[in-house]
């Protein structure tokens, strides 16, 4: 028999863990036609990840549900350290704050990934009004890129054939274990199991033949499963890079004990036994991470898992942490690993199928990045192919996800070497210990670890989505592919850039637009800006219109808006006739002048508070760097480092990401930026006449 059931979509994501969810909820922001399946029938309950970094809540906001895992989380806010002190006793030496101050409006918590996928989950309901949802059970039995058709933007290249299981064919098989507690080393890298998928398909053929298959043709496939990954085995890519000989365990416990800085975040280095870290969580519950000195890999480098045990890593855990004494009664989950650092060589295969999160890359999770870091790999490619699909992206904007994200993965893999091996050393003795770790290296490594593992450095290089400079050797991630990318960006030069540049010096192009606080000029409600910057797939333009009371500064607004709305601009051009003025670009404004003495409909051109039949003039769009009553003032052009006077432009993608800076003059610029990456129709002649009569050619 045959395959019953056979389909089109535009979006398939395999795998259903913090990546695929993300990936999903941007289809379901966009409105674009896409299936998530993941092979195990339900989602995880306990342990795995938890930490989440500013950035990804910046993101969490911009889709709609951060106060949700806000609000549930436990709030990280201080690191203690503690070191071995002349007598070899742990004594704490250092505080440092848990994130760097003044860095985002979020700092760093912890929140069980159960929960996260839970919340994901709803929003992705909300978003595609139920269209979109995790089908479990489910699993692809072969995968084939068509590439006669890769270049047709209309066609469905990629065939994957998918297996519904039963319930008890979705199972995750259990590891058998004495303890009651729900163990999470099935899924470790300890205990790698590359047949599983095998086996589930071959016993769901056994029972039910080719019937129990289905035949799906889609655009794009995303493969977010994992560090195991059945789509890169597919595709025949792989993860290159070592597993070390440092095995750690894990244990979700609520903790009897008298060490004091049990609800801070700790990293205990002890003597002789190994080292700790303390990760504070919801519910009562700690986090320990607990190296596992006694473990050694074998001559195969794999370690022998026959003897981890709750029993086992807790004992670990007694003697680092002793003189004090610790106990507890209740554990949620435990598991064990080895630490890995490795990262995919390719992203991609032809721009249709692309791998995201654990499948490309691996590293230890002290350091709480899997996850967050995940998750931003398909926050960052979710709209780029969103946008392809609905036709407003050109199609090779696709090849900046690699680009962009295989080097954020590289640096994370180098960050995670250096901080695993000082966290894994033993304390040096006194200075002439050359083979101890040095207390201040490894303070000084974790200060600045912070503003790597708050997510807030990523920084994108040249593409026809970022306009900055740059030699196309050093572009993205270093291979011939983002090069060429590079040399097909526009042209800037280091000079042009800098001029550029300092209009906004603390807007940098390439990283997330900051946030301050402004106010809604129609109605003085405070509002950090990047809560303006949502997550619907718009690109924005953001007018810093200046003193617009100033003569000659309202007429240099007036003149960059009437080349805005003129018939031939790009917004005009990009906006589907039966659409929005701004429902594929937005323009927002931020002026400096007094808000008291400013009106929305009596000091700024239409086109920057557009009407609607409807619904009237839109008052959401101008905003005031000005005081406020119950807010204080977010000064926010001396913050974002732009001249209150004369302002400036800035455009930003629809992830945040600054992509252009530019005078109110260089209005040619922008729209190069915008013909550059959207797929543009020609101008019509009509609109040549129109601007003519507009009185705007000079
Ligand atoms: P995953 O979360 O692994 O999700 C992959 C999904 O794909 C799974 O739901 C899986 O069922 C599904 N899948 C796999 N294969 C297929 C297939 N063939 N077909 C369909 N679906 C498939 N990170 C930390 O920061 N701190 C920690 O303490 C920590 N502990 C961890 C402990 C364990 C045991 C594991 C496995 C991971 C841990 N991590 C930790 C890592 C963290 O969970 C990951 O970095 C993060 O979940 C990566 O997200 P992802 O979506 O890329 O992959």
């Amino acid at each position: 028999s045959h395959p019953t059931k056979e389909s089109n979509v535009d979006v398939l994501i395999i795998g259903a863990g913090p990546a695929g969810l993300m990936a999903a909820t941007w289809m379901a922001h966009c409105g674009i036609k896409a299936r998530i399946i993941d092979k195990r029938n339900t989602k995880i309950f306990c342990g795995q990840a938890d930490g989440l970094q500013c950035r990804s809540l910046e993101i969490f906001d911009s889709l709609g549900f951060a106060d949700r895992v806000w609000k549930e989380a436990n709030h990280m806010i201080e690191i203690c350290m503690w070191n071995p002190d002349e007598n070899g006793v742990i004594r704490r030496s250092d505080r440092i704050p848990d994130t760097i101050v003044g860095l985002s409006r979020f700092q760093q918590i912890v929140l069980n990934q159960g929960r996260i996928e839970t919340i994901f989950m709803d929003n992705i309901k909300k978003y595609s009004k139920d269209s979109i949802k995790v089908e479990r059970g489910v699993l692809p039995e072969s995968l084939v890129i068509d590439e006669s058709k890769v270049d047709d933007d209309e066609a469905y290249p990629v065939t994957v054939t998918l297996r519904t299981l039963t319930e008890e064919e979705s199972a995750p098989p259990q590891v058998i274990s004495a303890s009651k507690v729900p163990d999470g080393l099935f899924r470790s890298n300890l205990h790698e199991d590359y047949d599983e998928e095998a086996r589930m398909i071959a016993a769901s053929r056994a029972r039910s033949g080719e019937s129990g298959s289905e035949v799906v043709h889609a655009k794009y496939v995303i493969g977010c499963d994992g560090a195991r990954s059945w789509t890169r085995r597919a595709l025949g890519l792989e993860l290159i890079g070592d597993a070390t000989d440092f095995v750690w365990g894990v244990m979700d416990i609520i903790p009897i004990t008298d060490f004091p800085d049990i609800r801070m975040r700790c990293a205990i280095h002890s003597a002789d036994h190994g080292s700790l870290m303390i990760i504070p969580r919801e519910k009562k519950m700690v986090r320990l991470y607990i190296q596992l000195k006694e473990v050694t890999p074998d001559a195969t480098g794999r370690a022998d898992r026959s003897k981890i045990t709750p029993e086992f890593i807790f004992k670990a855990a007694q003697k680092i942490i002793s003189p004090y004494k610790l106990d507890y009664e209740y554990c949620d989950w435990w598991t064990a690993y080895q630490i890995g650092q490795r990262v995919g060589n390719q992203f991609d295969v032809h721009n249709r199928v692309f791998l995201a999160g654990d499948a490309v890359h691996t590293h230890s999770p002290k350091a709480g990045q899997g996850m967050n870091v995940s998750m931003q790999d398909t926050f960052n490619l979710g709209w780029k192919v969103a946008l392809v699909v609905k036709g407003i992206c050109k199609r090779d904007i696709l090849s900046t996800y690699q680009s962009e994200r295989r080097r954020v993965a590289k640096d994370l893999i180098d960050f995670d070497h250096k901080f695993s091996r000082l966290f894994s050393g033993r304390p040096a003795k006194d200075m002439m210990d050359a083979e101890g770790i040095n207390m201040e290296e490894f303070k000084d490594a974790f200060v600045k670890g912070n503003m790597f593992a708050s997510g807030l450095s990523v920084d994108y290089g040249t593409s026809n989505l970022i306009v900055r400079p740059g030699n196309a050797a050093e572009q993205g991630d270093g291979t011939e592919k983002s090069a060429r990318l590079a040399l097909t960006a526009k042209k800037i030069t280091q000079e042009e850039f800098a001029k550029k540049q300092a209009l906004a010096t603390e807007i940098p192009v390439g990283k997330r637009f900051n946030s301050f606080k402004v106010l809604c000029q129609a109605d003085g409600r405070p509002w950090h800006f990047q809560e303006r910057l949502k997550a619907d797939g718009r690109f924005r333009v953001v007018l810093f219109a200046g003193n617009i009371h100033a003569p000659e500064q309202k007429a240099r607004v007036e003149k960059f808006c009437a080349k805005l709305d003129a018939p031939d601009s790009f917004i005009r051009r990009i906006t589907p006739k039966d659409k929005a003025i701004d429902s594929v670009i937005e323009v927002l404004t931020i002026h400096s002048a007094k808000r008291t003495e400013t009106e929305v409909l009596r000091d700024f051109p239409e086109i920057l508070r557009p009407f609607d039949e409807h619904v009237g003039w839109d008052y959401d769009k101008i905003y005031v760097d000005d005081i406020s009553y119950h807010e204080g003032f977010g000064d926010a052009y001396k913050n974002y480092g732009v001249d209150k006077e004369r302002g400036c432009v800035v455009a930003v993608r629809p992830d945040q990401y600054v992509a252009w800076v530019g005078e109110l003059e260089d209005f040619e610029d922008l729209q190069d930026y915008f013909e550059g990456c959207l797929k543009m129709p020609k101008v019509s002649s009509a609109a040549k006449v129109t601007e003519k009569v507009n009185g705007l050619v000079e």
